[in-house]
């Protein structure tokens, strides 16, 4: 007999942007964390296994693991309110309400953040936006006067939107709109099916529609490891305590490298190309940006296309 099991077994990975089948592997673990808020049953050490992928013909990373929609719903829940605070420190000791809070209003990084959009929109853009989409914007707050006056956002967290900013429930009321502007920030690290998530966004494409989207700048191979000198900074944060810390990390260097958490893609300026460019869009700038933020620094990729 030939059953579903067998059929697992003869599924060739293929790299998630480019289709490659060549790819590079690195045993790892789903990370407690995100096991103990997706399963009901979680218990320490009952770790789903997976493997970190790596294309070396686009640059792109990403874990073999691909959670449910249903999954992806249960980790985004009420996405840093007390209950996904208090799991998180259970696992993640350094996750403190202190960390919580300043990361739920971190102005520094939402302000650093326009910046970047309103100097590329404003380079590459030939007349000013007048209806702009932020996709995934959960209240809408990054929206400013110089991306659009008619403001909409489509988040499937379905939270109140800020003043001025009109908040979309179903993709076909998102359809139903024309926009000049269409921003997805900081998702598509989050996403299981990337791809095809910029191939929905497409269809929303209309006359003179321009596209903006951000990720975070991560080759976890070379740069992501549990390093000293990041341990550091966040050593001399006050924000953090540092006995929590030095325990933590010495409980994180046991583990597997990298275990899975909340970014499950990790782009290049390279994939983040070819990712475009694959759902047939046209690339018209790809920026690299370091952008401050409550817990230091992050580099930040911003492309605009049509
Ligand atoms: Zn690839």
């Amino acid at each position: 007999m030939f059953g579903p099991n067998d059929l697992m077994d003869v599924i060739i990975m293929k790299c998630l942007i480019c289709g490659n089948e060549q790819l590079e592997y690195t045993d790892t673990i789903v990370s407690s964390f995100v096991m103990a808020r997706i399963s009901d049953s979680f218990e320490e050490g009952s770790n789903t296994k997976t493997r970190l992928c790596y294309c070396p013909k686009c640059t792109f990373a990403f874990y073999e693991y691909r959670m449910t929609d249903d999954e992806q719903s249960r980790l985004y829940l009420n996405y840093r309110d007390k209950n996904y605070q208090e799991l998180r420190e259970k696992y993640e000791c350094w996750y403190t309400k202190k960390v919580n809070n300043a990361l739920n209003n971190d102005t520094l990084a939402l302000h650093e953040q326009q910046r970047v959009i309103e100097a590329i929109i404003a380079k590459n853009m030939k007349t000013k936006p007048v209806s702009v989409l932020d996709w995934g914007g959960n209240e809408g707050k990054t929206l400013t006067p110089a991306m659009g006056s008619e403001k909409y956002v489509y988040d499937i967290s379905c939270v109140p939107t800020v003043e001025g900013v009109t908040g979309l429930s179903s993709f076909e009321e998102v359809k139903k709109r024309h926009y000049d502007l269409i921003l997805c920030n900081m998702l598509f690290e989050h996403v299981s099916d990337p791809l095809g998530l910029l191939r929905q966004l497409k269809e929303l494409s209309g006359d003179g529609t321009y596209f903006y989207i951000e990720v975070p700048s991560e080759t976890p191979f070379k740069t992501n490891k549990f390093s000293i000198s990041q341990n550091l900074r966040l050593l001399v944060n006050p924000i953090h305590s540092k006995t929590r810390l030095i325990r933590y990390y010495f409980k994180r260097r046991k583990l597997p490298f990298m275990p899975m958490a909340e970014h499950i893609n990790f782009f290049t300026a390279e994939s983040l190309r070819a990712m475009v460019e694959n759902a047939g869009f046209t690339i018209l700038d790809l920026q690299e940006n370091t952008e401050k933020c409550v817990l230091g620094k992050s580099t930040v990729l911003s492309a605009l296309f049509v």
